[in-house]
């Protein structure tokens, strides 16, 4: 790892820490030429596979893109939102693919999106699921009518990748 400051090209680890339930590694490393600590953090790559077969590393701001128009004028925060984001990561990584469809992600959005703002998620839904009739509306209110969004259930324990190929500094 090279020294953001220096350029050196080796430090040692004098502190490492998981954290976000074992996804992520912390490290606290120091520049063995100037003695100026950084942090990295490395996190296994969840790799999107879009609908052309390209694959781009999942982001959480992506989410929040996508849903933010969603939620235009809805009483929904950046927390909010930020929140929605880390827990659609948490689903996807939750069985352990180090690929998902892009499909995959919008399905993980609907189900936090609900419990969030119902309003927000039948827009949502609406695009993402092709509403193309009143009908369709309809039968989604009748659901959201049916089985009122429960209280958010905690994340259960998540076994992670072993594959950590990804470092960034972000002292
Ligand atoms: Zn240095």
């Amino acid at each position: 790892m090279i020294c953001p400051f220096c350029r050196h090209d080796d430090s040692r680890v004098v502190d490492s820490r998981p954290v976000e339930e074992g996804t992520l590694i912390r490290r606290r490393r120091e520049c063995t030429e100037c003695g100026r600590r950084f942090t990295t953090s490395e996190t296994s790559v969840l790799l999107i596979i879009k609908r052309s077969g390209a694959t781009e590393p999942f982001s959480r701001e992506k989410v929040i893109e996508g849903v933010r128009k969603a939620c235009q004028g809805r009483p929904v925060n950046d927390d909010d939102l930020a929140l929605l984001a880390q827990r659609v990561e948490e689903t996807l990584r939750s069985d352990g693919q180090a690929e998902v469809e892009a499909q995959e992600v919008g399905m993980a959005i609907l189900a936090p999106l609900r419990e969030l703002d119902e309003v927000a998620y039948l827009r949502f839904a609406s695009v993402y699921r092709n509403f193309a009739s009143l009908e369709d509306f309809e039968g989604e209110i009748a659901l959201l009518r049916a089985a009122p969004s429960k209280p958010v259930t905690p994340v259960t324990k998540q076994v992670t990748q072993p594959a950590t190929n990804s470092v960034s500094i972000n002292n």
